[in-house]
């Protein structure tokens, strides 16, 4: 098995500031709404954002113009106050609700599981932010505690009592891969994606409202975007989308700001899904764009980048 890449510290050196003024100077509020972040920020109440982001993060797979619709109609649904509304649903489960609600093949007995889980989880440890904060100091020693704790925050979601019923004649699989088990080979980018809208901030993109968990062990949201970019900046050299690929990548990252080491992921993503890196070279646009100087794929000429292959796993 190849060693994982590390950054020298002459590179660190390097590219830390790089990456900082890219980060800091991106105009984060001209992409927010091409985003799911933007549907948990709507809400002031931290109950109410936290379930939200949950949903919004779960359901945030295939395009965003196409799930972001969806995702409306759930919101519709719960009416102003989606925490309560959950609360009520995790005591007398029923899809009714969601019956608008179709994204590729969740139907709406899997949203109302998801809400119901959520519901009855936040009962039972006040917030689903405290819930995550328990599960990760029972596992702080154990190695890979954010994972450990990942996977026992979903399998609690997946197993909680108002689930079984809602799912009986649907089965389990359309909520398996809203809440994907951490516990897996697969990078597990949306639940990582909502740990840092949770974790993080408040800042222009995240919320910052789950206190009891540091950013310094967050783990990078993977996707197709950052995969690539995170290549070509010497980040990593593996070309598969799986934790191990997201962990290597984070501890370079760690290695700028051990802090806040993800705190580059949405200027990175947002900088592959805008099309300003695309996949294919284009030479104009890596003449403007702010990373060039560390960048070991800027274009040469016409053609696809050299080391774009990423190979997803499940
Ligand atoms: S220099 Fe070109 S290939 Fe490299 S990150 Fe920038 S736009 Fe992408």
């Amino acid at each position: 098995m190849p060693r994982p890449r590390r950054l020298s510290p002459a590179r660190a050196a390097l590219l830390g500031p790089a990456l900082d003024r890219f980060q800091r100077g991106y105009d984060a509020a001209a992409r927010i709404g091409f985003d799911p972040v933007e549907l948990p920020r709507r809400y002031r109440d931290p109950g109410d954002a936290e379930l939200v982001g949950l949903l919004a993060a779960a359901l945030a797979y295939g395009r965003a113009d196409l799930f972001k619709p969806q995702l409306e109609k759930v919101l519709a649904a719960m009416g102003p106050e989606p925490a309560r509304f959950a609360a009520a649903l995790a005591e007398r489960p029923e899809a009714g609700p969601f019956a608008a609600f179709r994204y590729r093949f969740n139907r709406p007995e899997d949203v109302a599981a998801l809400v119901a889980a959520a519901g009855w989880l936040r009962r039972e440890h006040g917030s689903l932010g405290a819930r995550f904060a328990a599960l990760l100091g029972e596992e702080q020693g154990s190695g890979e505690a954010l994972r450990r704790a990942l996977a026992r925050f979903g399998r609690e979601l997946r197993e909680a009592p108002p689930v079984a019923g809602l799912l009986r004649r649907r089965g389990r699989r359309g909520l398996a891969h809203l809440l994907p088990d951490a516990a897996l080979p697969g990078a597990c980018k949306r639940w990582n994606l909502y740990l840092r809208w949770m974790v993080r901030g408040p800042d222009a993109v995240d919320l910052g409202l789950w206190r009891g968990v540091s950013p310094a062990v967050l783990c990078i949201p993977l996707d197709t975007h950052v995969a690539r970019i995170a290549r070509y900046l010497g980040l990593t050299d593996r070309s598969d989308l799986t934790w191990r690929t997201a962990a290597e990548i984070t501890a370079n990252l760690r290695l700028l700001d051990p802090a806040d080491p993800v705190r580059f992921d949405f200027a990175l993503c947002h900088l592959g899904m805008s099309g300003a890196c695309p996949a294919r070279r284009d030479p104009q646009k890596c003449a403007a764009c702010p990373l060039r100087e560390h960048c070991r794929a800027k274009a040469r000429g016409a053609g696809r980048q050299p080391d774009c292959g990423f190979r997803s796993t499940p």
